[in-house]
Order: structure tokens, then sequence, then C-alpha cells
């Protein structure tokens, strides 16, 4: 499921902010409320990866979709710790977040890697959400399109590879000094990076913006139409937060 054109698509990263059992509890009491929200939008909530089957399972049959926030670019085989895309299928993951800056920075991901993890994730019918965004020293020095012409090559070149060329992706652009910070771009860098993505990947994918979304910052960001939607980090721990976001799109 791609964002229906006429609505914003909303996807809820609870990272491993919210353990195994708060999750659950989060989604059972909140399952008909979430399901409201589609009214609004389409939701897409992704929770860790032990929690990805019951979610699935309290979302089943509704229009709330349910993300992974990794997978493993191997297919099968001895990586201990590994998720696959196919056990992510599965489990009823239909989107798979990939290539975070966390995954990046943290683990050292290279984008090589992650448009691996992406192919994989294509080959098991879930929709990938392509994570990209410069860290703030790369900002400071004009070099944020670099960085982003840097991360997305390997992205359409292994779409090229693997005859996917044609293939709409939702692609998310969180600068990394912006996630969990506060910190937002101005309205005018905004528009000017999504135009520049509009333009640059040519195809019409689904493109948001993520880093310090709340029911604040979502006012001037809605008004730039060139984001279909919004990545969600912290602001979607509490469903009253994300609910407030949601009717504000
Ligand atoms: C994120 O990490 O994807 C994110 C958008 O986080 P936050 O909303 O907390 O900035």
């Amino acid at each position: 499921m791609l964002a229906p054109k006429n609505k914003s698509l909303i996807v809820a990263n609870w990272k491993m902010a919210l353990p195994y059992a708060k999750t659950i509890e989060l989604c059972t009491k909140h399952r008909n409320d979430f399901v409201a929200l589609t009214d609004h939008a389409t939701i897409i909530c992704c929770p860790s990866t032990t929690a990805v089957a019951p979610v699935a399972q309290i979302f089943k049959g509704t229009p709330v979709a349910v993300g992974a926030q990794n997978c493993s670019a191997h297919t099968a085989g001895p990586y201990t710790g590994e998720e696959s895309a196919q056990s992510l299928a599965q489990a009823g993951a239909t989107h798979c977040l990939i290539g975070h800056s966390e995954r990046r920075l943290q683990h050292g991901e290279t984008s090589e890697l992650v448009a691996t993890k992406m192919i994989r994730a294509l080959e098991q019918g879930i929709i990938p959400i392509i994570c990209i965004g410069e860290t703030y020293e790369e900002y400071s020095r004009n070099a944020t399109l670099a960085t982003l012409t840097a991360q997305l090559e390997p992205i359409f070149a292994a779409l090229v590879t693997a005859k996917l060329d044609t293939t709409p992706l939702i692609i998310a652009y969180e600068p990394v000094w912006a996630i969990g910070t506060g910190k937002i771009p101005t309205h005018q860098e905004l528009t000017h990076l999504f135009d520049w993505l509009v333009t640059t990947t040519k195809r019409p994918h689904t493109f948001l913006y993520g880093g310090s979304v709340t029911s604040s910052s979502i006012t001037m960001l809605k008004t730039i139409s060139t984001i279909d939607g919004f990545l969600v980090g912290t602001s979607s721990l509490d469903f009253q937060n994300f609910k407030n976001i949601v009717s504000l799109v």
C-alpha cells in the first residue's frame, strides 16, 4: 500500500522506545482509535521486531498497516540474530523502514547495504520506506544534496539491476540533526529540498518528511505541497499526541 494521493501517509516509528508489552497494550487499547485515524490519513505502525506479528494480528482486516524497522540484507542462512524479509512478511509486515539514520550511524549501514535490503524487501512484496538525510556537519557545509545523491544512487542502481526500476518507493527525508531534537529545517529549505527530490527521482514516489514532527511543527510542514506525509518518532509514542498530528494533516 502506497498512500492514495488524496490522503497523507503517516508512519509511526516506535523504535526500541516501546517494549513488547507496552506496544501490545497501546495497540489493543487504541485499536479502534487507530482505525478511526485512517479516515484522515493512511497509517503505518512500525513496532520493534518481536511485536510485528501480534500487532499485525490486532490490526488484521483493518486499513492500519504494519511495518518492520529493519530487515536483513540476506535471504536466508547462517545469520544469527538477523530477521529476513520473508519472515517479516509472513509475520504480517507490509512495509519496512530501511536505512534509518540510526541504522546507518549506529550499525555502519552503507547506502549499498541499504539498497540490498530494499531489494530483499521488494522480493517479499514488502514496500520499503527508504530513509535518507544529512548530518548537521553535512548541512553546515551545504553538502545536503550531495549526501542525498550519494544515498539515493545505489538505490536506483539496484532497482535497475533487479529490473524493478518502475517500482514506486516511499522515500523519507529525515535530516539527522532534526531527529528527536526539536529542530526542523525552514519552510524554504524543505520546499527547495522536496522540489529537488521530486525532480531528481523522476518517478511518482511517495515523499515523507521526518524529524521532530509534533502537533506544533505540523502546521508549517503540512503547507509544503510536495510532502506526501510524515514519519513520526517521539510524537507517535503517546496515542493522543499522534492523533493530534494526524487530525491536523
Ligand atoms: C525518526 O527517528 O524517524 C523520527 C522521525 O524521530 P522524531 O520524530 O523523534 O524526531
